[in-house]
């Protein structure tokens, strides 16, 4: 068996892993790195002509983008993907379209890629013509995300993100499978990466929602489309329906209202208690009374008043979120509250780092002073250092691990807390490839 790391190794961005054994070969996620410039999977010019078949994990660009350029360079590729990751995938390519400088790729190649899709469902065996035997099992991560365990001369679980504890719409990741080879993510696999639990997370959550309410302003999330914006909207729900939250308006904007819709109708796909709330019962909690949209073009009526804002994009790297910050950015009683991970040199990140003095807009040239609070809640999709390490030992008959989708010191953390006299931990680089 030959595996490939074209992407995604030493790095969170671009996954990209290529397998063959016995000449057949199946491509385990297709992904881009977002950044200025975009970085592509590194696949060497040659290796196209032998790539058939692709398994997107999920339907967060570092998993799928680079599908529409791929597409134009090999003949007709068979593409595997649940359907929520499909409809999800539709809605967060449409929006990379628009976003990309160079036009790299039209709404023809999205739909091409769209057709080339065979639904598949969780724990159903899959044969593909040229490839190599393959399972899908849940990752926890989002809807629709899969673990992806393959059967060739050796047997390959491949995690591409995955949550093992359960959240507000899904149970965690399966576990206890059975693989001799494990690519698994090390996002957050750190020394120091400690998630809180769910319930601790949600509480510190909405203290720091609270204080910044009582004094009247406004808080900012921003957020990711999909996933960590449905979940945030989860608890805030439940917290205001209780009571321990102020009944104020709690606005959604940019693209999570469209992953909502798109949760909602592949429900089938959350836990049961979710399930049942939309199916069975009139306390739809995506149709909760608590949610506005805003209905002003410059957002002035969301920001004449103390509220809670949700919007894209999760880093601040576009979107509506941007007209809020720029409000809220020289205010002292505002805040704005940041839940996810936040790569390297993105606008999140430097006001994650503290930074007093920051650019929103490239081409206007002009710094903003940081007068408004920043708190960090860690709300994860991702597993932290001993979920991941917990994870791994559970996998029966493992032999072998390779790291990869984390930050090099990361991964060499996790790699050191990981390793046992019979489990070889490797952390591989770009263009690498292993003979197992
Ligand atoms: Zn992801
Ligand atoms: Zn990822």
């Amino acid at each position: 068996m030959e595996i490939t790391f074209y992407g995604g190794a030493r790095e969170v961005g671009r996954s990209c892993v290529n397998v063959v054994s016995r000449r057949r070969q199946l491509m385990l996620d297709c992904g881009i790195k977002l950044g200025d410039p975009i970085e592509y999977p590194l696949i060497l010019k040659e290796d196209f002509k032998h790539i058939k078949n692709i398994i997107p994990t999920h339907a967060h660009l570092d998993h799928c983008a680079y599908l529409p350029h791929i597409i134009q360079k090999i003949k007709k590729p068979a593409i595997y993907a649940t359907k929520p990751t499909r409809d999800l995938m539709q809605l967060l390519l449409s929006d990379y379209q628009r976003l990309q400088k160079e036009k790299r790729f039209t709404t023809k190649h999205i739909e091409q890629v769209l057709t080339a899709i065979k639904q598949t469902e969780f724990k159903t065996q899959i044969k593909p013509k040229n490839g190599l035997t393959f399972t899908l099992h849940e990752s926890g991560h989002v809807l629709g995300g899969a673990m992806i365990r393959l059967e060739g001369s050796k047997k390959l679980l491949f995690t591409g993100d995955i949550n093992t504890r359960e959240s507000k719409i899904l149970s965690g990741c399966e576990k206890g499978l059975r693989a001799d080879v494990l690519i698994m993510e090390g996002t957050y696999g750190g020394k120091k990466d400690r998630l809180p639990s769910l319930k601790s997370a949600s509480k510190q959550l909405v203290d720091s929602i609270n204080e910044t309410l009582r004094a009247g302003g406004k808080v900012l999330i921003p957020t990711f489309a999909v996933g960590r914006g449905q979940n945030i909207m989860m608890v805030i729900e439940s917290y205001m329906r209780s009571g321990a939250l102020p009944k104020v308006p709690v606005f959604t904007d940019g693209m999570v209202n469209r992953a909502n819709r798109i949760y909602r109708h592949n429900v089938i796909y959350a836990k049961d208690e979710i399930k049942m709330r939309i199916l069975m019962s009139d306390e739809d909690p995506f149709k909760s009374p608590f949610y506005k949209v805003p209905r002003t073009k410059d957002r002035s009526d969301v920001l004449s008043q103390s509220c809670i804002i949700l919007s894209t994009s999760g880093m601040l790297t576009g979107g509506p979120v941007l007209t809020y910050l720029k409000n809220i950015l020289g205010n002292p009683k505002d805040k704005l509250i940041i839940v996810g991970y936040q790569v390297e040199g993105t606008l999140g990140r430097k006001l994650l780092d503290g930074e007093k003095y920051v650019v929103l807009d490239k081409d206007e040239n002009k710094e903003y002073k940081v007068e408004m609070k920043v708190e960090t809640v860690p709300f994860s999709g991702h597993s932290d250092h001993d979920d991941l390490i917990k994870f791994a030992r559970g996998i029966k008959g493992l032999k072998k691990v390779f790291l990869m989708h984390g930050e090099p010191r990361k991964l060499k953390e996790l790699a050191y807390d990981l390793e046992e006299p019979h489990l070889e931990v490797i952390i591989p680089k770009n263009k690498d490839t292993f003979r197992i």
